[in-house]
């Protein structure tokens, strides 16, 4: 079973579409179980799409900063669910 650390590392390949089959299964069953991932890869499709110019936002510094809060609060939340 993919872990959260796995699909962190492997993230950027999955949205680029770059895993092969097995993973790309992989990946998508983790996120059917796991939220905290499912927020993880929608924050950083949007900041990838920005960053190619893929968007149609426009990319400003404010934004960027905000999406990094996302991922890390994202990151910090999974870290803190065992209460
Ligand atoms: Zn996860």
């Amino acid at each position: 079973m993919l872990m959260c650390r796995d699909l962190a590392r492997i993230a950027s390949d999955y949205i680029d579409g770059e895993l092969g089959p097995m993973d790309t299964v992989s990946v998508k069953l983790h996120l059917l179980m796991c939220g905290h991932c499912r927020t993880f890869i929608g924050s950083l499709r949007t900041s990838l799409e920005l960053m190619r110019g893929h968007s149609s936002h426009q990319l400003d510094e404010d934004f960027a900063r905000r999406i990094d809060e996302q991922i890390s609060q994202a990151l910090i939340a999974r870290d803190d669910e065992q209460d």
